[in-house]
């Protein structure tokens, strides 16, 4: 048996396993593709064909997929349930807030432990002093897979009891980051109008890492990196969209982000670092009606 079956292994899910690995930890993976599985170094690994088996693999499963819903879209085919009875399932794909909720009853009906937890490292952190993982829910399910995490990084943090905490808390901290994102793109957007060097611009915040690499990613072009696509982005921001509507908020500020995102991804930077929207800014792409 595996100690922790990891269910995704897109850019993040796929550090969730490395990370495993290098601590000698058995896992158990399941991706939709299979191939991405197969390219997973075979060290302590076992990969399975199908849900049931991914979940009869380990007592711990961790959900990393770009898919809010994917609780439901992973385990709702009642031919499954038999294998959720007694299994701690631990929710990494950003979602919202009532789904969270709403996962955490529908696991419980099913004999099944559930935590919530929000990724705010990059995948090159996992594994490292630097990985951090925010998690809430009950303590009692907590606590036992506490050390199986630590594996992820040096700053595993516990905010509570309360399921949907740590998902509202990622929101709020995502739309501060979808305001710096907009900002440092007019900015370089106004330096590089009026002639200005955007090295210029990041010397003015020697100690800001965030306007470093994201300024420089646009500086340097060098919108081909392997850390959060533009496209998982753009679904965190769909989520703050939908949260605003189910919390009967304003959505002005998502609206407004999600046009240049909607943009971007019909001229095809979907796979691109979240910086190339500045070539929509631009005007690289030409025109989208
Ligand atoms: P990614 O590289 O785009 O990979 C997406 C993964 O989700 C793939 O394994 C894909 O399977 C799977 N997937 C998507 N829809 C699915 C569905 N309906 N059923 C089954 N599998 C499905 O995304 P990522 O960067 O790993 O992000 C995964 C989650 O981590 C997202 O919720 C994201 O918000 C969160 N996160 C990511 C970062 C980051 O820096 N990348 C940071 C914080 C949080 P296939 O291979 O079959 O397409």
């Amino acid at each position: 048996m595996s100690e922790v079956t990891i269910f995704g292994l897109g850019l993040m899910g796929s550090a969730l396993a490395k990370a495993c690995q290098k601590d000698g930890v058995p896992i158990t993976v399941w991706n939709r593709t299979i191939e991405k599985a197969e390219a997973l170094k075979p060290v302590n690994v076992s990969i399975a064909q199908t849900i049931s088996e991914a979940l009869a693999a380990s007592p711990v499963s961790i959900i990393c997929v770009d898919d809010p819903s994917s609780v439901l879209t992973l385990f709702g085919n009642s031919e499954i349930w038999s294998h959720l009875e007694g299994r701690t399932i631990v929710q990494l794909s950003t979602s919202l807030p009532k789904q969270v909720r709403q996962d955490q009853t529908w696991l419980t009906e099913r004999n099944a432990d559930f935590l919530y937890g929000a990724i705010h490292c990059g995948p090159q952190d996992l594994g490292t002093k630097d990985g951090h993982i925010l998690f809430s829910g009950p303590s009692s399910v907590y606590k036992p897979v506490e050390g199986l995490l630590s594996h992820q990084g040096g700053k595993i943090e516990y905010l509570g009891e309360d399921i949907a905490a740590v998902s509202v808390l990622d929101l709020a901290w995502l739309s501060t980051r979808f305001g710096e994102f907009i900002g440092m793109l007019h900015a370089a957007n106004i330096c590089q109008s009026e002639g200005i060097e955007l090295q210029k611009f990041i010397e003015m915040f020697p100690d800001n890492a965030r306007i470093q690499h994201h300024v420089g990613t646009i500086r340097d072009g060098t919108y081909d990196q392997r850390t959060a696509t533009l496209s998982v982005w753009r679904a965190s921001l769909e989520l703050m969209k939908q949260q605003a509507i189910d919390a009967g908020m304003d959505a002005g500020f998502p609206n407004l982000v999600g046009g240049l995102f909607d943009r971007a991804v019909q001229v095809g930077y979907s796979e691109e670092h979240v910086m190339a929207l500045f070539k929509v800014l631009r005007g690289d792409a030409g025109t989208v009606d």
